[in-house]
C-alpha cells in the first residue's frame, strides 16, 4: 500500500483522494491534509477551490521553477469552535536544494457544509500566500 502523501498511514484512495474528486472533508484537519497532498500532487485547481473567496488568490503557479519537493507533513493541533477552526502544522519541504521548514496555523471556516481555507500565521509573521 502506498500511504497518503498527506501523511495519514491510509491509502490515497481511503484518505484526501475522495476529496479531491469532490467530497466534502468531515473537518478543517482533513481538509488541511488534502490540500497538503495537493500540493504534493499538484492539484492547483483543487487548492484554489478550497480557498475562501475572500483571500483566494487568482492562481498558484505551482509548475513554476523552482518547483518544491514535499517531504512530510506533520498536524501539531487543530481547534474547531462552531464554523471555525484552526490547524497548526509542520510541512518540509526541498527548495532549490535546500531543506525547508514551514510551521503554520492555518484558519479554516465552514459555509454551507464545506470547510475553506482562509490564511495562516507562519512562525509569526502573516502569509496568506503560498507563493
Ligand atoms: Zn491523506
Amino acid at each position: 500500500m502506498t500511504p497518503c502523501p498527506c501523511g495519514r498511514p491510509l491509502a490515497y484512495a481511503a484518505c484526501c483522494g475522495p476529496l479531491h474528486e469532490g467530497s466534502p472533508a468531515p473537518d478543517a484537519e482533513s481538509l488541511m491534509r488534502s490540500r497538503y497532498s495537493a500540493y504534493v500532487l499538484g492539484l492547483e485547481d483543487y487548492l484554489l477551490a478550497t480557498w475562501h473567496a475572500s483571500t483566494r488568490p487568482s492562481a498558484l503557479n505551482l509548475a513554476a521553477e523552482p518547483r518544491p519537493k514535499w517531504l512530510g507533513l506533520e498536524v501539531k493541533a487543530s481547534t474547531q469552535t462552531g464554523d471555525a477552526a484552526t490547524v497548526e502544522f509542520v510541512a518540509r519541504c526541498k527548495l532549490g536544494g535546500r531543506a525547508q521548514r514551514m510551521h503554520e496555523i492555518s484558519r479554516f471556516v465552514r459555509e454551507d457544509g464545506r470547510w475553506y481555507y482562509v490564511d495562516g500565521v507562519v512562525d509569526g509573521g502573516v502569509s496568506a500566500r503560498a507563493d
